[in-house]
């Protein structure tokens, strides 16, 4: 397989100012398999100004339907290298193939979407008191940064580029450094299809040693970020001096409600998946599960019965659920929440473990138990590790389903419907599913409340987002 491994700015694959690489290792072997340039500030400069230079020279002015038809290309670009794609996520992150697979198509759809929202999305015509004609306009920022993590790489990237593109401005993409190859196969198929070059420029580079230099920008009109809270915190902060737009996607500790009322069989049956697809690595996991006590002790039961047919293995193997983390270092961090829910007494009812000696994996986790207090409960683990309580009273429940500082998604269980209406209100989430585990839709806002996040990717929302918002009146 052909590695992208050089920054992609103006159409081209280019080495960085300094000529300095990152070493890039398979988290399933433990194996380096590629060297990849890493930008410093001064190809943030360069590539910056380059695509301001291909926003003045013609994309911002570009016909809709023209635009339009350039990211149905790059949509089918990225369908006919699917299987690449998939290969380059599987090998960078050690994500499951078949998962991999999907979310190269969910990347194409995006940019389909897109490509289709251009000619639906505009102002409105207002009846302003005094007469005249009043009306508004969505326009394009300008060079927008796109900053995105590792667990996700692909589709990320995508559901942010393709709405910052289709809403006329250019993208400089910053990838994570453990992940920069699927981002780099973007610039290029999007190149191949047609964007012109300049209009998205990818730079991978190390986040610490370019991301003021790219959120400080004078030219960089918004800033839409995916990680953690954080970091996330201090492009806020950088942003706030010249009043940038910002939105930031960032961490979550999601619940996932089950009552007694509910298909409980189905949700304990499911439910692992929650927690532990992509072995725990996402923002929207459900890591604390709160269960009815009426049903609490078969509902674990069967929750850990289904965890322990979980397949977790080679990412290369189709049959594969679960792969390893993605580093060393991720999994240090997995493993000092587990020592630390030993020291407190939580009980480990599967897991804990590493079951093999080589590749960064872990076993999946389940935990009773666990206090109020204890960072299991409290933080973002992003590792393959769940906690299940038991409650009694519904309003209880929810206060402290809203306790944690996040609120990013959630899952909740019942049949009886006035209950699914009234708890889905309650919980303090940006995004939230009744009697299913989904949180992405291409087509519908996904964003969090509270630390989880501002503004909203996805859906027509993400149009908003990377447009200014202008009111022209005309007098009569
Ligand atoms: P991260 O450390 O915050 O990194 C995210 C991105 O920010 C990477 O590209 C990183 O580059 C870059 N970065 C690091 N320091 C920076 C700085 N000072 N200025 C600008 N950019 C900087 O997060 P992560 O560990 O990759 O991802 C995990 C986190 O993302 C979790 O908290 C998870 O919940 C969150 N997440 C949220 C969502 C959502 O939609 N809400 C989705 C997925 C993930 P380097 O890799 O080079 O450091």
């Amino acid at each position: 397989m052909n590695l992208p491994t050089h920054l992609f700015v103006d159409g081209a694959f280019r080495a960085s100012a300094t000529g300095r690489r990152v070493t890039l290792i398979n988290p399933a072997t433990e194996e380096a398999f590629a060297e990849v340039a890493s930008a410093e500030v001064a190809d943030v400069q360069a590539a910056v100004e380059s695509a301001q230079r291909a926003w003045e020279g013609g994309w911002r002015d570009l016909a809709p339907g023209k635009r339009e038809a350039v990211l149905h290309a790059v949509a089918r670009q990225l369908r006919e290298h699917q299987e690449e794609i998939a290969q380059l996520e599987r090998l960078q992150i050690g994500k499951p193939i078949s998962d991999a697979r999907d979310e190269a198509g969910l990347g194409a759809r995006c940019f389909e979407y897109y490509a289709g929202a251009v000619t639906k999305f505009g102002g409105q015509t207002l009846p302003v008191a005094r007469g005249g004609f009043d009306f508004t306009l969505r326009q394009p920022m300008g060079v927008v940064a796109c900053i995105v993590p590792w667990n996700f790489p692909f589709p990320i990237a995508c559901w942010k580029a393709a709405p910052a593109l289709a809403a006329g401005n250019c993208v400089v993409l910053k990838p994570a450094s453990l992940s920069p190859l699927t981002a780099l196969k973007l610039g290029e198929l999007a190149c191949a299809a047609g964007l012109p070059p300049g209009v998205l420029q990818v730079l991978p580079g190390r986040g610490g040693a370019i991301g003021d230099a790219l959120v400080t920008h004078p030219l960089v009109r918004k800033v839409s970020f995916t990680g953690s809270t954080d970091i996330g915190r201090r492009i806020m902060e950088l942003a706030a001096r010249d009043l940038k737009r910002v939105s930031l996607e960032l961490g979550g500790k999601s619940p996932n409600i089950v009552f007694a009322d509910a298909d409980w069989q189905r949700a304990a049956d499911t439910s692992p998946m929650s927690v532990f697809a992509n072995t725990g690595q996402d923002c929207c996991a459900r890591s604390r599960v709160f269960v009815e006590r009426a049903i609490f002790e078969p509902f674990v039961e069967r929750f850990v019965a289904a965890t322990r047919k979980l397949v977790v293995g080679d990412p290369a193997d189709d049959q594969t659920q679960l792969g390893p983390l993605v580093s060393a270092e991720q999994r240090a961090s997995v493993e000092a929440f587990l020592a630390d829910a030993r020291g407190r007494g939580s009980r480990f009812v599967c897991g804990g473990g590493r079951p093999q000696p080589r590749g960064f994996y872990l076993e999946p986790t389940v935990l009773l138990d666990v206090g109020a207090d204890d960072r299991c409960w409290r933080e973002e683990i992003f590792g393959p590790v769940v906690a299940i309580v038991p409650f009694d009273d519904e309003a209880a429940m929810l206060r402290a389903v809203n306790a944690s500082p996040y609120g990013l998604s959630g899952s909740l269980w019942t049949n009886n419907l006035s209950r699914a209406l009234r708890v889905s209100r309650a919980v303090q989430s940006g995004v939230l599913s009744v009697n299913s585990h989904s949180s992405v839709h291409v087509e519908a806002p996904f964003g969090g409340f509270k630390q989880s996040g501002l503004g909203r990717d996805l859906g027509m929302a993400a149009l908003e987002g990377f447009t200014e918002l202008k009111n022209v009146y005309v007098a009569e």
